[in-house]
């Protein structure tokens, strides 16, 4: 039998305003944590958090209080009910707020929740009638919904603001959020050098170049808070961004094994009969079959972008082959034509891409000219031939 919750989780959630209302600490922490676990834990709380619009702006005032989750995004702290610009709509004629950064603002935010909190005498703080503010929460969680509404309005009063601010950038979210500056993110993890190194690697086959923000890869987009970034992000590694599966395909799903027994005698030719192997197999996966557009749930993708992408991705791995087609050339060649070059000899030579930016470059180039294509190359195409002609130029 289920547990009954309803009234339970309302009692609950009571008791919480009861104890801020009351500037009661002791045991508040506990209730807080217990209110913001059983949604998460329990469809029937989660019913009933949904259905009550004061509990977003309890939780957002206690995660700022008691500092609970990350905070990176705009958003970060305020559950997704509380969108500070439809708050911010109710205010007229707000004086221009100066742009800060988003650790500053964030910061802020929080010293104010704790001056809010700290403050003995909860009558003290007005009345806030909004329309957007539920009536049935305590002052002082009404002061902090105000503030939050007061700074959106004074930021959007900025002529900056439209530079610095857009729409969330997951699907059916439309909370601001603050554009990605890279050096406020913490999502660069120096432990995944060896794959951003890898993924420049890729973007350079695509692009031609290591420079530049791929705009469709969610690091790059804004989003309301570290929620819709993880959303978005699972759906992309998950669904969208076929370079993640090529982990699968390491130098050749077949080959694999055999490269990493004899790793001292890994040569050019064998990475390129390795990735030779990749795209045919890949060739074969109805994942690589011409782009049926899936409805997306958090990613924003028209049917053309699905189709765009899957060709870069074409694109990138059919250079990849080339590149590898001219090494294995030039290294069944006598030593002394090959002594001056650098030839990727090892498995994890993608990641050491600034060796090879120029014969990326050229490759693309030859690629790029050819007449057609045709998917995923396998060996015999023309433009392969071209590059063969040309190998000894490739890694100049
Ligand atoms: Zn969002």
């Amino acid at each position: 039998m289920a547990f009954p919750f309803d009234p339970t989780f309302g009692v609950l959630v009571n008791l919480l305003k009861a104890s801020i209302e009351d500037n009661e600490h002791e045991g508040r922490g506990l209730l807080a944590r217990v209110a913001r676990v059983l949604p998460l834990v329990c469809r029937e709380c989660a019913l009933l958090a949904r259905d009550d619009p004061s509990f977003g702006f309890l939780m957002a005032y206690c995660a700022y209080t008691y500092q609970t989750g990350t905070r990176e995004r705009y958003c970060d702290g305020l559950p997704s009910s509380v969108d500070p610009m439809r708050l911010a709509q109710a205010i007229t004629g707000a004086p221009v707020r100066q742009l800060v950064h988003m650790s500053d603002l964030l910061e802020a935010r929080r010293l104010k929740a704790k001056a809010i909190d700290k403050d003995a005498n909860s009558s003290a703080w007005p009345e806030a009638e909004m329309q957007t503010i539920p009536s049935n929460l305590p002052r002082k969680v009404k002061a902090f919904a105000l503030f939050i509404a007061g700074w959106h309005a004074e930021l959007v009063a900025n002529p900056r603001y439209v530079h610095h601010f857009k729409g969330c950038q997951r699907k059916g979210c439309a909370r601001p959020a603050m554009v990605p500056i890279n050096d406020q993110f913490s999502a660069w993890n120096p432990s995944r050098d060896a794959t951003l190194a890898e993924a420049a690697y890729w973007q350079m086959c695509v692009t031609g170049s290591t420079t530049g923000l791929d705009q469709r890869a969610p690091i790059n987009m804004a989003f309301c808070s570290r929620g819709c970034y993880c959303a978005v992000e699972r759906e992309y590694a998950s669904a969208i961004d076929l370079l993640v599966h090529l982990s699968k395909w390491k130098d050749g799903a077949g080959s694999t094994k055999r490269l990493r027994s004899d790793a001292a005698k890994t040569t050019s030719s064998r990475l390129y009969r390795a990735a030779l192997a990749r795209n045919v197999s890949l060739a074969r996966t109805k994942r690589m079959k011409a782009y049926e557009h899936r409805q997306t749930q958090h990613y924003p993708l028209t049917l053309e972008d699905g189709r765009a992408m899957q060709q870069a991705f074409v694109d990138a791995l059919n250079i990849d082959l080339g590149v590898l087609h001219a090494a294995a050339v030039v290294c069944e060649l006598p030593a002394r034509l090959r002594s001056k070059v650098v030839l990727p000899d090892a498995e994890m030579w993608r990641t050491e891409h600034y060796l090879y930016t120029n014969a990326v470059r050229k490759v693309r180039a030859i690629y790029k000219s050819a007449p057609s294509h045709g998917g995923i190359a396998k060996g015999d195409e023309s433009w392969l031939g071209k590059v063969k002609t040309m190998c000894m130029h490739i890694f100049d």
